[in-house]
């Protein structure tokens, strides 16, 4: 019988469905795709994009044409619910879309509760898009005058946009910038000690500032205050705190985890709701809590796409493994990375080229598929 298989969100847990539409397809199936951008951004080379190492157009994968090419429906919007006992997935538009199995990888965001009243050239760090924009306004007030770029966060990502600011601003600004790091009581804290100290060292070694002296409190346009009621005056401010998983599954009543993300079984599935599967960041993956890096979105991939076809077909699901420890490299933005593998550590040129090429590998792979 034919079904309709709905994608929402093209991202990285998606990739190898995304690559095999023509086969459900061949098979008579209808497959729709619902995304709020015609393309989906690569992550891990967000922030050499933002420092001017890739451009836009190096690390992200044409969804739309990918979709549309082998006969499935594109449709550009965001989901906002799910009504799960009649298999309609909601759109922010207003507009239903049924399916008979739907699989969510809408990835996560950068939760906005700090920003009080306007907050004009404030970016959050996710969606990966929203750093051309930052780049644009960045280069625009660095052909100026002297800039101050602050970063809110503590973790890798507020290290990599800090790093890569000053890239930018160092090669492409006419002006110098003086970048600083809010990152709460402890930078890098989820880290081991020589992992904190090398990112730390590289920034810090290039004049960047970490403050540890408290959280944030407040944001606004052109201004940072701590909880100790402490202000201090920025130009652009990157929001790097902690990603959350969509509120959409907690809106739809669907299970979900402590954090709000759809609670999955080994199967990449929803228990109570066996064709609903999903992968990437929007998951609780019930076995195991994991990190919400792209290593296990990347790793979900061939176990989603088989369930996907197994379902339809009626044939056995395959559970996932989550697999062992994952490599972590760091793009410190000098042209250096910071690598961490179990207890090996190492920084320098090295670890950024071995990132490079992973990070260029991992796109043309997808590349190849918009060509075909
Ligand atoms: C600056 C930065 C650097 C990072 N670097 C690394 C790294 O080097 N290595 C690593 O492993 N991890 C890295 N991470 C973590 C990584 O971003 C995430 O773990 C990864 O993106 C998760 O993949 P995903 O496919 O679940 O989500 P995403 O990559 O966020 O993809 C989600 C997709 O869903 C779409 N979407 C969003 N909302 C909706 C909606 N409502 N309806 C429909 N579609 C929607 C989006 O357009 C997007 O295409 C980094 C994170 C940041 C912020």
């Amino acid at each position: 019988m034919r079904k309709h298989l709905v994608l929402v969100g093209g991202g990285h847990a998606h990739m190898v469905t995304l690559a095999n539409l023509h086969k459900f397809i061949e098979k008579g199936h209808k497959v729709t795709v619902v995304a709020p951008s015609p393309y989906h951004y690569y992550s891990g080379m967000g922030p050499g994009m933002l420092g001017r190492t890739y451009t836009p157009d190096d690390i992200r994968f044409f969804t739309q044409h990918v979709v549309e090419k082998q006969g499935g429906t594109f449709i550009l919007g965001k989901a906002v619910g799910v009504d799960p006992k009649k298999k309609k997935l909601i759109l922010e538009s207003g507009e239903t879309v049924s399916y008979d199995i739907v699989s969510f990888n809408v990835g996560s965001y950068v939760p906005e509760s700090s920003i009080t009243g306007s907050a004009r050239d404030v970016f959050t760090v996710k969606p990966i898009e929203k750093l051309i924009d930052a780049q644009a306004r960045i280069l625009e007030l660095a052909s100026r005058k002297e800039i101050t770029i602050d970063i809110v966060g503590g973790g890798p990502s507020a290290a990599e946009i800090a790093g890569n600011a000053w890239r930018l601003t160092q090669n492409y600004g006419k002006y110098t910038s003086r970048i600083r790091i809010f990152a709460g009581k402890d930078f890098m804290s989820r880290f081991p000690v020589d992992v904190q100290k090398k990112v730390s060292g590289s920034l810090k070694r290039r004049g960047i500032e970490i403050l540890e002296s408290g959280y944030v409190d407040k944001i606004k346009t052109g201004e940072i205050i701590l909880e100790t009621g402490e202000g201090y005056h920025a130009d652009i401010i990157f929001l790097a705190v902690g990603v959350k998983p969509l509120p959409l599954f907690e809106k739809s009543h669907l299970p979900t985890g402590p954090d709000g993300g759809l609670l999955v079984n080994q199967y990449l599935q929803c228990s109570q709701y066996p064709e609903i599967f999903g992968g990437g960041d929007c998951i609780y993956f019930k076995n195991q809590p994991l990190d919400k890096v792209g290593v296990y979105a990347v790793r979900e991939n061939p176990v989603l796409y088989h369930n996907l076809m197994a379902l339809i077909e009626g044939k056995a699901l395959q559970p996932f493994d989550p697999g062992g420890d994952y490599l972590l490299i760091f793009n410190m933005g000098d042209g250096t990375g910071v690598l961490r593998k179990r207890r090996l550590t190492f920084g320098g040129r090295l670890a950024f080229k071995i990132k490079d090429y992973i990070d260029r590998k991992f796109m043309n792979t997808f590349k190849q598929i918009e060509k075909k």
